[in-house]
């Protein structure tokens, strides 16, 4: 399938060090490369002298220490959360307990929907099931610091919980991992939901901001028209699916065989999953037909076929 998404995979930021990306953000990456993290989780410094953390990280001490050296002689007011994977809270006990910043965030980590019978949270090991926000965010509430406002944007999909910040002092949108430039955005039932997904990309796509900064890797430029792709990418990939499952039943290993060409193997589990999303969504629709809830061992049909 082609791929229409502009991508940028140029991120050069060694880990440990700040940068700052524009006047009043700086970023510094940990050192968590993989499939899953790209070059590693990107947490955002904002502001001057009282300043907010965005997404502190993994819990790696090298990774906290290089924060909080990069903050020396400036106080963290704030610490805000995207969404409560591994690689982006587990720091927050140790940041919070070394500066007494507040933190922020959607909520706890849940699942986008309620569990079917026997199934269990998929990504247990990649949540973090123990975060609790000091004080929890609505969408469109904003947060003020010394310099910076920040105004929560609900985007469910990638988790329940997750959510984007956008800096009212620039042009921009800390995105988290729900549009990053280097990939698509990992949708895995039943921490993910696509019908959820679709919708927050639908919410940013109508917005002006031009520049996202993203949990991993560099930013997202042209964002309406980078959203957009990302959209069209998702549909390219329904329409897939649907023509697979035009030629008979299939289960999603099969699918993911059919739809996904050249697939890192370290990819193929998450692919699965997002196939599954997709699917998920389609039998909502009433597009597609399988016995009983969706789940990752089914077999699926088009409806009226
Ligand atoms: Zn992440």
């Amino acid at each position: 399938m082609p791929d229409d998404i502009p991508y940028n995979r140029i991120f050069e930021l060694a880990p440990g060090r700040a940068e700052e990306l524009v006047p009043g953000v700086r970023r510094i990456v940990a050192d968590n490369p993989g499939p899953f993290t790209f070059k590693g989780t990107v947490s955002y410094i904002v502001g001057r002298g009282k300043v907010a953390i965005i997404d502190p990280g993994p819990d790696d001490p090298a990774h906290i220490a290089a924060l909080l050296d990069a903050v020396r002689g400036e106080t963290v007011t704030h610490i805000f959360v995207t969404h409560t994977h591994r690689d982006h809270s587990p720091a927050v006990p140790a940041i919070k307990a070394a500066t007494g910043a507040e933190v922020l965030a959607e909520g706890p980590h849940r699942a986008s929907r309620p569990l079917h019978a026997g199934e269990a949270p998929r990504m247990e090991a990649s949540n973090d099931i123990e975060f609790r926000p000091d004080r929890t965010l609505a969408d469109g509430e904003v947060v003020s610091g010394a310099g910076w406002t920040l105004e929560a944007l609900a985007t469910p999909g990638h988790t329940a919980n997750h959510m984007a910040f956008v800096l009212k002092e620039a042009d921009l949108i800390f995105s988290g991992d729900h549009v990053m430039a280097w990939s698509t955005s990992i949708v895995a039932p039943p921490d993910g939901a696509m019908s959820d997904f679709m919708n927050s990309l639908h919410k940013l796509v109508r917005r002006p901001e031009s520049i996202y900064l993203p949990g991993h890797g560099g930013e997202v430029r042209d964002a309406p028209n980078f959203v957009a792709a990302y959209i069209r990418h998702r549909h390219a990939r329904e329409a897939s699916i649907l023509h697979r499952l035009a030629k008979g039943a299939a289960d999603i290993p099969t699918i993911v065989r059919a739809v996904y060409i050249g697939l890192d193997p370290r990819l193929v589990g998450a692919a699965g999953y997002s196939v599954l999303a997709h699917l998920e969504d389609m039998a909502a629709r009433g597009e597609v037909l399988t016995e009983g809830p969706p789940s990752i061992n089914g077999v699926y049909r088009l409806a009226g076929s």
